[in-house]
């Protein structure tokens, strides 16, 4: 899973990464679910220890293109975990009083407390994004924000979060099809957004500024990760396999009882 890392020295292009690749598991879905089903039961065992020895912070960010799935990875990857200890934020077009602040004020204040998983659906990224194809502010404001954001994310880390940023590629045909199928299936419509058709008409930009962003803000420690998303079965795994290594990687321990318990009877 580490070829989809982004590593700090690197520069992607995204017309370089298949968003349709499947790995080792061609044509084998079934197996590639029963995987993931594997790692939902160790994400729920990782999870239960991270929120008992309340030490580290975990931030996940989602972002892609409208459609790209990060809905339905919040869906299936965190399945079965206690909501108790996971929170998602999503990021929609700032409130009046979010415009009167810095762009960061909505960001700092919604990342994970100790043994929390924050999982934020879209970001502060969204301030070099879609900010940027719409100059919604000047470019001289934008551009220094690559920086405050890396800055922002390395004083996270420091003081005991683990960062994990996913973006989920798609591409335009794929993104057709999901688009119709939000008109065609009543189930679906109400994700249909006419503004989403007009924000597909500048995909190029989008492109561009996606590259910019990952290739300018993946460190060691906030890495970006590129996760071939066509295939929506893919997706979650590349992402949960991701996740569980991550957490494994903490070396975690349930916290010892305050005083010695031996001995103790219950009658
Ligand atoms: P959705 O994720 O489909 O609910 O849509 C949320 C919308 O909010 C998207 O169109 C985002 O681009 C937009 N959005 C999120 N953050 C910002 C921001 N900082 N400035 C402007 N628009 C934003
Ligand atoms: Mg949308």
């Amino acid at each position: 899973m580490e070829r989809y890392l982004v590593r700090s020295d690197e520069k992607i292009s995204l017309k370089d990464i298949d968003p349709g690749e499947i790995g080792k598991y061609k044509g084998e879905k079934d197996d590639g679910l029963e995987r993931l089903g594997e790692l939902n039961q160790e994400l729920e065992q990782l999870q239960e220890l991270l929120y008992a020895q309340h030490k580290h912070r975990v931030l996940i960010v989602l972002q892609g293109m409208d459609t790209s799935g990060k809905d339905g990875v919040i869906r299936h990857v965190f399945e079965g975990v206690n909501p108790q200890g996971v929170r998602v934020a999503s990021f929609k077009v700032p409130t009046a009083e979010e415009l009167d602040h810095d762009y960061l004020w909505r960001i700092h204040k919604q990342t994970p407390r100790k043994g929390e998983i924050v999982i934020f659906n879209r970001s502060h990224y969204e301030d070099v994004l879609v900010v940027r194809v719409h100059e919604l502010v000047p470019e001289k404001v934008w551009k220094k924000r690559y920086d405050q954001i890396k800055e922002f994310e390395r004083q996270l880390v420091e003081e005991g979060t683990i960062i994990l940023k996913f973006f989920l590629h798609i591409d335009l045909e794929e993104q057709k099809e999901r688009l119709q199928a939000r008109l065609d299936d009543p189930t679906k419509r109400w994700k249909f957004n006419p503004g989403d058709l007009k924000e597909r008409a500048r995909w190029d930009e989008y492109i561009e500024a996606y590259e910019d962003a990952i290739n300018k803000t993946s460190t060691d420690e906030a890495p970006w990760y590129i996760v071939p998303s066509n295939k929506k079965w893919y997706r979650n795994l590349v992402i949960a396999n991701i996740l569980v290594d991550a957490l494994n990687r903490l070396d975690m321990e349930y916290p010892q009882p305050a005083e010695d318990l031996t001995g103790i009877v219950i009658d």
